[in-house]
């Protein structure tokens, strides 16, 4: 491993101003960590972010949570107002990692975790991702768990994280603070697609700190949700495919409110946006589901060893709808 610095930052505003060294951040360490051992990342300074004031889950304006940055996933998980008002949050976090894990990793350090594509994590393979122009091999290589929608030429990796999926579904937005001042920005506005510059995976600065991830007041529509995850093992592996889903139905059982995000399908947790509008105000049955998930996933465009992703994401939002639908 590369020698680094380490600083411990005493405050949000201290350590965006040490960041401005050009550093990383350390949250739980549980990806940072094992990218510096693998070469990956090779940060001068690391500044160490866990004894902020950030580890809090607080009311938040109009009825809604705050979740400081430092909250363990554990902890996050197990709160009784996220069991209650957003299980498809508690469900996610624990479909995740292992208890280990969830109890080291912070909820800032889950969101800008990097992709598990084998080449990027290999410094000894080319990867557009790591090294710009340097070529992407999974294209023709292994690819079995990369992504079928919103890639490019120059890259098809997912983003791995099962929390983001659950919070593009709960229209959740961060909190950040940077050198110039302090922004709002919506989780399904994080990520970037991979275009033709996939080195950068989110619209934030290395100088900008997630501080808290706010969540809106609670509703039916997010009571009645629930998380879903393909993989390859019951417990300790990344998603094959995963859906987060919350439905709310008239008396006469039609859909008045529904949300759906895919996980593991693309760059970054994927928004069923086309689904949601083919379902507003249609009956909630498992016909008119399955018909709402195959205008979504028109857009697939898979490569031959994942091409078995978009059947795979076409019934789980079938069978996740349907569940919500029965409760
Ligand atoms: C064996 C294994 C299995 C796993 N399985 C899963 C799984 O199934 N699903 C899943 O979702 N995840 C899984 N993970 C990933 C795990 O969830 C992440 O490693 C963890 O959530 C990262 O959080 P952290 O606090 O340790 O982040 P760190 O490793 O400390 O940081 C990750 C990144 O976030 C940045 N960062 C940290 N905090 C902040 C902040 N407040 N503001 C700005 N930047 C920040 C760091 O600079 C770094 O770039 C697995 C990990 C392992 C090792
Ligand atoms: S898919 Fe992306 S991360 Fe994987 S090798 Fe290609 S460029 Fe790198």
């Amino acid at each position: 491993m590369k020698p680094f610095t380490y600083a411990l930052a005493e405050a949000p505003g201290d350590a965006v101003h040490q960041a401005e060294r050009g550093a990383r951040f350390l949250g739980g360490g549980t990806n940072l960590v094992d990218l510096m051992r693998l070469g990956v990342e090779t940060p001068d300074l690391l500044v160490d972010v866990t004894r902020l004031d950030l580890d809090r889950i607080e009311p938040a304006g109009e009825g809604g949570l705050l979740i400081g940055a430092g909250v363990r996933n554990s902890d996050l998980a197990a709160d009784p107002r996220v069991r209650r008002d957003y299980p498809v949050l508690s469900q996610a976090l624990l479909s995740g990692a292992s208890g280990q894990l969830r109890n080291q990793a912070t909820a800032g350090g889950n969101l800008l975790q990097r992709t598990r594509c084998v080449y990027f994590q290999d410094v000894t393979k080319p990867c557009n991702k790591r090294r710009p122009g340097s070529g992407c091999p999974a294209r023709t290589g292994a690819h079995r768990d990369l992504a079928i929608l919103g890639a490019s030429e120059h890259c098809v990796a997912t983003h791995p994280s099962d929390f983001a999926v659950a919070l593009a579904a709960l229209d959740a937005r961060l909190h950040v603070k940077s050198p110039t001042g302090d922004r709002r920005v919506p989780v399904t506005e994080l990520y970037r697609a991979p275009g033709e510059d996939p080195s950068r995976d989110t619209v934030l600065e290395p100088t900008d700190l997630i501080t808290g991830i706010e969540l809106p007041a609670p509703g039916e529509v997010t009571r009645t949700s629930l998380y879903r995850k393909a993989r390859d093992r019951a417990s300790y592996a990344f998603a094959l495919v995963s859906v987060a889903a919350g439905l709310d139905r008239a008396p006469d059982g039609t859909v008045r409110e529904v949300r759906v995000a895919i996980g593991s399908v693309a760059h970054k947790p994927w928004r069923a946006r086309r689904a949601e509008t083919a379902l507003a105000g249609r009956p909630a049955t498992p016909e008119e589901f399955r018909r709402a998930a195959g205008v979504e996933l028109d857009a697939a465009d898979p490569l031959p060893d994942n091409a078995f992703k978009v059947k795979l994401a076409e019934n789980m939002i079938v069978e996740a709808l349907t569940r919500l639908a029965a409760s």
